[in-house]
């Protein structure tokens, strides 16, 4: 990661500690940035009476702040850098740190994959179109599940969606009027309220989506958010990436290989007569709720469900538990991206619902999101 092209905006935090007199801070970065952390620390310090703890957890999101264990430290003020605040309360005054990075790559070298995708758009509205008879049998509901992109109805128009991740966020407007001047129709999407920006999509959250938007392009780097914008909105997605100014696209083989496996797993645990039911311990990712529903809808198919509430989820932590599956209410993309580090069924509560028969295949793969 090329340091010398972030900003990372400490000195707002640095006003605050002193406005407030704060004496203990815990700053808390993203993985990323831990190598870093130390000399964050000192600047700081060395600018502010405060003491910092740095919590050296893995932080993978602002679904994670830090909260009871520090309070009972003493810390007055959590500073978390490199995500933005999410309509949770951790219980901690916390302090975001926003984190920009300067790259501005050129728009040319991904106008074909647009043009190629605004065309699948124009294509699937057609189809949506002419489809005169909606009802489908089974099996075509099973293969439209398996379809990338193009299973979720309805589309009402073409319109480029601009998205990206939270440090080239401040690019979005100018690659908007860009982009309009070669001919596409942008929409900046504005999500819910786990969403702080417009334009912002987080690994559990593409509320920002709307029908008439048939296309995608992220800059960003990685493929962490597109393979769940993909997942969610069934829409084709191109990529461009400001730290190398790399065009490319998600490829559609790769999401249907990751529905194929959904599937296989779904169909695994058909069988399953008891199952683990992850709770995250966070507190961007609790939701006990839908943890206690999934016990619930077990009970009523005569299975049995045990809460299990976690930190972390790993496989040391829950592969031995004499149970056929588990369903992971936690971060979503835990059953997602990891289930293959699992020695048991690993499957989000939609999967637990279609394999039960209380949701149907018909209406396609629905991605686990957090609203
Ligand atoms: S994807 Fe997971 S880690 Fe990222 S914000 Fe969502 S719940 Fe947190």
């Amino acid at each position: 990661m090329d340091l010398q092209r972030h900003d990372f905006q400490l000195s707002e935090l640095v006003e605050k500690i002193k406005k407030n007199d704060n004496r203990l801070v815990a700053l808390q970065v993203p993985e990323g940035l831990k190598m870093q952390a130390l000399e964050m620390m000192d600047k700081i310090e060395a600018d502010s009476e405060a003491k910092v703890i740095l919590a050296a957890d893995p932080c993978y999101g602002a679904c994670d702040l830090v909260h009871d264990k520090m309070k009972m430290m003493g810390v007055e003020l959590v500073a978390h850098m490199g995500h933005s605040q999410m309509n949770i309360d951790s219980g901690m005054p916390t302090h975001f740190i926003p984190v920009t990075y300067d790259g501005d790559p050129e728009i040319e070298p991904v106008i074909e994959i647009l043009l190629k995708h605004k065309a699948m758009a124009e294509h699937r509205l057609m189809e949506i179109e002419n489809d005169i008879n909606p009802v489908i049998t089974e099996n075509e509901g099973k293969a439209r599940f398996l379809d990338a992109v193009g299973r979720i109805t309805p589309l009402k128009g073409n319109k480029l969606g601009l998205v990206g991740s939270i440090q080239h966020l401040h690019l979005l407007e100018e690659y908007k009027e860009r982009i309009e001047k070669i001919g596409f129709e942008v929409v900046i999407p504005v999500g819910g309220e786990r969403l702080t920006l417009p334009g912002q999509v987080l690994g559990c959250n593409y509320s920002g989506d709307r029908d008439d938007i048939g296309h995608y392009l992220f800059l960003g780097s990685g493929d962490f958010h597109p393979i769940g914008l993909v997942m969610h909105t069934g829409k084709p997605l191109a990529l461009l990436d400001p730290y190398n100014g790399e065009a490319s696209e998600m490829s559609l083989q790769r999401i249907e290989r990751i529905l194929r496996q959904r599937f296989g797993l779904i169909m695994a645990v058909d069988k399953s007569n008891s199952f683990g039911i992850l709770i995250g311990e966070k507190p961007g990712q609790m939701r006990r709720n839908l943890a206690i529903r999934m016990k619930r809808l077990l009970e009523k198919h005569n299975k049995k469900g045990y809460l299990l509430a976690l930190d972390h989820v790993s496989p040391d932590l829950i592969d031995f538990y004499p149970v056929d599956a588990f369903v992971n209410t936690a971060c979503p993309r835990i059953a997602i991206d990891d289930s293959v580090r699992y020695a048991k069924p690993l499957i989000t509560p939609f999967e637990l619902e279609v394999a039960l028969g209380e949701k149907k295949w018909e209406s396609g793969y629905q991605f686990d999101e957090i609203p």
